[in-house]
């Protein structure tokens, strides 16, 4: 029995080194690519393996901010980066964001936070916009009950431009179907997804968009079917922020990424609450409204 357990203990040691080896080797490949993040920044956050790998088998990681005892939070929020791997400042943006969540995370929101749904199209050679298996994963989500919709319009409307091929079905290419399964699993309550080089805001979903988020104005560019915020905004009726950061290949400002988090977090305040928050602002209201009427 002893020896059993020895053994599994052995084996648990074996399976969380192999993982931090993981990382860290994900880690040593993103700073060789990005120079705007360094080994230490990216190994020093504790990214976890999420078990999920690419269509080129390169783990996708994720960090979680989950709550803190002393506070519920106010809804649960997932941020994406580097969905199209030639956006290289999608990706440090968001590495930049969880050096100020790992500083200041206060427990007001519940975030996910992945900053590379994409590592093949990233880290290849010569960065591309598509995965591993040549596919525009932001055309790849579930495009609702038409399922040929995504390729028909790819055919019709785009003339078959290589670069926003949604694949041979929906959800054919495994780094959107782990996001969509983050996304059912999780709940998040909105999700951010950053992307460039158009320097402006996009917004999908329910709820008043914010105007502008740092340098950023909203100017509302469509969805297309496939896309994450035709299934997440449109279909789910979650409100998706689309963040188009100014250049791929040239970072904002510290002050400007700085703005953009900073107005992101004050819009989300504001505007986003999870359902179970709902329920205890109601409950809350009502016992308020209770005790009123008894003093009345
Ligand atoms: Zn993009």
């Amino acid at each position: 029995m002893l020896q059993f357990k020895h053994s599994l203990l052995l084996l648990l040691l074996f399976h969380t080194a192999v993982k931090a080896e993981t990382v860290a080797n994900a880690c040593h490949q993103i700073s060789d690519k990005l120079s705007s993040v360094s080994y230490k920044e990216c190994f020093s956050n504790q990214l976890t393996n999420s078990g999920h790998s690419s269509n080129q088998n390169l783990p996708l990681l994720i960090k979680e901010y989950p709550p803190l005892n002393r506070r519920k939070p106010q809804a649960r929020i997932l941020i994406l980066g580097g969905i199209h791997g030639d956006e290289y400042s999608s990706v440090s943006v968001v590495f930049k964001w969880m050096n100020t969540l790992n500083k200041y995370h206060s427990g007001l929101f519940h975030w996910k936070v992945a900053p590379l749904i994409n590592p093949d199209g990233l880290l290849r050679k010569h960065s591309r916009r598509t995965n591993g298996n040549g596919v525009d994963l932001n055309r790849n989500f579930s495009p609702g009950n038409n399922k040929s919709a995504s390729l028909n319009y790819w055919k019709k409307r785009t003339r078959n431009d290589k670069r926003r091929y949604p694949g041979p079905s929906p959800l054919s290419e495994p780094e959107s179907r782990w996001v969509q399964q983050l996304i059912e699993d999780f709940k998040p309550d909105a999700i951010v997804a950053v992307h460039a080089p158009f320097g402006i805001l996009d917004f999908d979903g329910p709820h008043k968009a914010p105007k502008h988020l740092g340098p950023l104005h909203l100017k509302l560019l469509g969805t297309y079917p496939g896309s994450l915020g035709n299934y997440a905004g449109i279909q789910l009726g979650k409100p998706v922020i689309t963040i188009e950061l100014p250049y791929a290949g040239i970072m904002p400002t510290r002050q400007e990424v700085s703005k953009i988090w900073v107005d992101l977090v004050r819009w989300l305040k504001r505007n986003v609450k999870s359902s179970d928050a709902k329920k205890q602002l109601v409950k809350a209201e009502s016992d308020i409204t209770t005790k009123n009427n008894r003093i009345d």
